[in-house]
């Protein structure tokens, strides 16, 4: 089934696809041996045009809509996961809160060197008790005289480590919390009482790391501060619809191409004489894939429409993250299946896929959270009213 978006999209994908394909796969391939993180991949999508192509042309961005952001993030998730956590660290929820309520300061510091790639931004709210309940932080800020002073614990920061900057959320105000308590920095590397102390790997591919941050007595001055006092957990969540829709494409993506694979597969592997593909149990689990996806992209495809148009999306994001990162552990799942012995072996793509699609379900508010909202919006006495 052909779904796109709009034309200029659909035009735009196979040379897209054909890039991902021809440039970044031979990456993808010698990556997961090593699990380094491959400069060429910054290079080849900074050549591109892709690194901060969210970001307004005015900016040094590519000034694109978010559906075009989406689209590429799908087409590069159908090689490797990374490629859409370096779209992310250039063009995600840190520059795109810097673009949006940054100094002037603040901007010509930092965005020209995070859109093309040269810095990686981090973005720094999880604590060791504080994760879906984002509001429960206590990373402390205290106003002291020329500055601010940070305390406390921050964990599973993607690349923190290799960050140059990082946005950090931390409590201004213990009692106000969440309502005007919480405020946003721009920490920079080599900050004074800022220390990486540990590096987690996931399950996922080896180039996917997170690092567990300590701030000690950690001093930064006044205009490190982005937005107003209090505005911090605003900003935080106002990448979240982006965000949820981010991690929605890269999981269209990875079903796609494990769809792909699978079928492929199938029609050469025989067993009983035959090829798999001629099983009804295989076609069945193959069809099963290929609905779901379809019903994905229907759903999120719609759902940029909407966003891109100016229009209030209301509750949808949530259904595509929810839907979308539940999908593809279904698709991933069920080609870990169609594969045999060969779907569990190391180097292969499948076994790749099938560990890092499993983070879908719990980054950017796990099922359960979006489960939460949309069992809420339903509650609103005004539901029936918006359908
Ligand atoms: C690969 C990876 C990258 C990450 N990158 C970043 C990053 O760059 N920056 C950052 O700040 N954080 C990052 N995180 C952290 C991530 O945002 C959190 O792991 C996530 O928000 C879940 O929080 P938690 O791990 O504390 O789980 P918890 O909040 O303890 O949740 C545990 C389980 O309980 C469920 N649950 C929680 N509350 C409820 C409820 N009320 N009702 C029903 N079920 C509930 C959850 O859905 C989950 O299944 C990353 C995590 C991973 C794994």
């Amino acid at each position: 089934m052909n779904i796109d978006i709009n034309e200029f999209l659909r035009e735009m994908r196979p040379h897209v696809r054909r890039f991902v394909m021809e440039r970044m796969e031979p990456i993808s391939r010698a990556m997961d041996s090593g699990g380094e993180l491959p400069q060429s991949a910054f290079e080849e999508l900074r050549n591109q045009g892709y690194l901060g192509m969210r970001l307004p042309t005015s900016e040094g961005g590519g000034g694109f809509d978010l559906s075009t952001y989406c689209l590429v993030m799908e087409e590069l998730s159908r090689s490797h996961r990374i490629y859409t956590l370096m779209l992310d660290a250039s063009s995600g929820l840190t520059p795109i809160a810097i673009s949006k309520f940054g100094t002037p300061d603040q901007k010509n510091k930092f965005l020209p060197k995070l859109s093309s790639g040269e810095w990686v931004a981090s973005f720094a709210l999880t604590e060791p008790e504080a994760g879906s309940d984002a509001a429960a932080i206590k990373t402390s800020a205290k106003k002291d005289d020329a500055g601010w002073v940070l305390n406390g614990v921050k964990h599973y920061i993607s690349w923190a480590h290799r960050a140059q900057v990082i946005l950090v959320i931390a409590l201004t105000d213990p009692i106000k919390k969440a309502k005007g308590g919480i405020s946003a920095f721009l920490v920079e590397k080599n900050t004074p009482g800022m220390n990486i102390v540990r590096v987690d790997k996931t399950i996922g591919s080896d180039a996917i790391e997170l690092a567990e941050i300590h701030f000690t007595d950690c001093f930064i001055a006044n205009d490190a501060m982005i937005g107003q006092v209090g505005e911090g957990f605003g900003i935080a969540m106002s990448s979240l619809t982006a965000g949820r829709m981010g991690v929605s494409a890269a999981c269209l993506g990875a079903a796609d191409r494990l769809i792909e694979l699978a079928t492929e597969h199938v029609q050469s592997r025989i067993t009983f004489g035959q090829a798999l593909s001629q099983r009804q149990a295989i076609q069945w689990m193959l069809a099963d894939s290929a609905t779901e996806l379809a019903v994905a992209r229907a759903l999120a495809y719609e759902t940029l429409r909407q966003i891109d148009a100016g229009s209030d999306p209301g509750i949808a994001p949530n259904m595509v993250k929810l839907y979308c990162s539940e999908m593809v552990g279904r698709v991933a799942d069920r080609a870990v299946q169609i594969f045999g012995g060969s779907g569990l072996i190391r180097g292969f793509n499948v076994e790749r896929f099938y560990r890092d699609v499993r983070h879908y379900r719990i980054g950017e508010g796990s099922s359960e959270i979006q489960r939460m909202l949309i069992a809420k919006d339903l509650f609103k006495s005004n539901h029936s009213s918006k359908r």
